[in-house]
């Protein structure tokens, strides 16, 4: 797998890691801001060959001696805190919110099972192959927030200045996003894609939609999405606008009475934003959106949100049969999202 072996540099002290590959998950970008012998991480890869890549870049920029002491986490999903685990010492800020979520994350074990122990030959266990395979998950310990806020937290890392906003729910229910005001640049962690279509597990897609709104009030300049290149605020515009477009289309099937499947299999083939990778998400998408719609306040089941997609993707693979010719099957995963995590409560 090739990765990107420089950092890309916004501002003095400030630069990006965009490892991204279209049509992929878990390619998260990240931050890193440096300031005199201070150091700080937005967001840390999803396993430790990936942390490792990162951290051998950013030598080259982190002046001498710098060592990363804070560590800002835009919200709990693992592609964004897995790498936690290789910076002990440091300080994991996030919001409360994204702590108390942590509890219905899947951690490092389950995403290892789910990967490893789902038939490879079913939709759900060849889709995490495809797309998860290629992560080291094992023995990967979780190292969640040691300092959690609400609302607006201004921290220092040395002389620079660095806001952070709750903007969640949206994306995931603790969201939050950074703001450098010297630099005009906000990481909008995955309130913003780009490249590929969105997953918003929390949503409604209003919510992203506001988070989008507050990103352009700070009137940036640079914008680091959570997955894709970095744009300007343009990007965020065109982010917008998908969000509303899918909001109405999805609203309209909800509204005919048709299925959130129905729905959202003819969104994908109108062609919606047709050039985006990974339209299966849409099925997930639309089935969150649906649950707001609904007024549905129990929990998602996320295997089979994840599954939906799986299934839609398995049938349109390249050397797929007649998706007649295959039937149906489904044997019983892991009981990964059942188990709780005690550490939550521990700051
Ligand atoms: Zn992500």
């Amino acid at each position: 797998m090739s990765l990107p072996p420089a950092l890309t540099r916004i501002a003095d002290g400030i630069h990006a890691w965009v490892p991204q590959k279209n049509g992929t998950w878990g390619f998260a970008n990240c931050l890193v801001i440096a300031s005199g012998t201070e150091a700080a991480l937005v967001d840390t890869p999803y396993d430790g060959p990936l942390t490792r890549t990162l951290m051998a870049a950013a030598t080259a920029v982190l002046p001498e001696g710098a060592r990363v002491r804070t560590i800002v986490n835009t919200h709990a999903n693992g592609d964004h805190t897995f790498g936690n685990a290789f910076f002990p010492g440091a300080e994991i800020i996030s919001t409360r919110a994204s702590l108390d979520h942590l509890c219905l994350e899947p951690d490092p074990e389950a995403m290892h099972l789910l990967t490893h122990t789902t038939p490879a030959d079913e939709p759900l266990g060849w889709y995490m192959r495809k797309h998860f395979g290629h992560y080291r998950y094992d023995g990967l310990q979780l190292r969640p927030p040691t300092r959690t806020f609400t609302g607006r937290h201004t921290l220092h890392v040395g002389t620079v200045p660095v806001e952070l906003i709750e903007v969640g729910p949206a994306h995931t229910v603790g969201d939050l996003i950074v703001h450098l005001p010297e630099q005009a640049t906000v990481c909008a962690g995955d309130i913003l894609f780009v490249g590929d279509h969105p997953v918003h597990w929390e949503g409604p897609l209003s919510r992203v939609a506001r988070a989008c709104e507050t990103i352009l009030a700070l009137n940036p300049r640079t914008v680091v999405p959570g997955h894709g290149p970095i744009v300007g605020p343009e990007g965020v515009r065109d982010h917008l606008t998908y969000l509303r477009d899918l909001e109405t289309l999805i609203h309209a099937g909800h509204a005919a009475g048709r299925s959130a499947r129905t729905t959202a299999e003819a969104i994908i083939e109108s062609g919606f934003h047709s050039h985006l990778g990974l339209p299966e998400r849409l099925l997930i998408q639309t089935a969150v959106e649906y649950r707001h719609l609904d007024e549905d306040t129990s929990a998602p089941d996320l295997i089979a949100l994840a599954r939906e997609a799986a299934q839609w993707a398995f049938d349109r693979r390249p050397d797929s049969p007649a998706p007649d010719a295959v039937p149906a099957r489904h044997a019983p995963e892991p009981d990964v999202w059942a188990r709780r995590h005690d550490h939550a409560r521990s700051v």
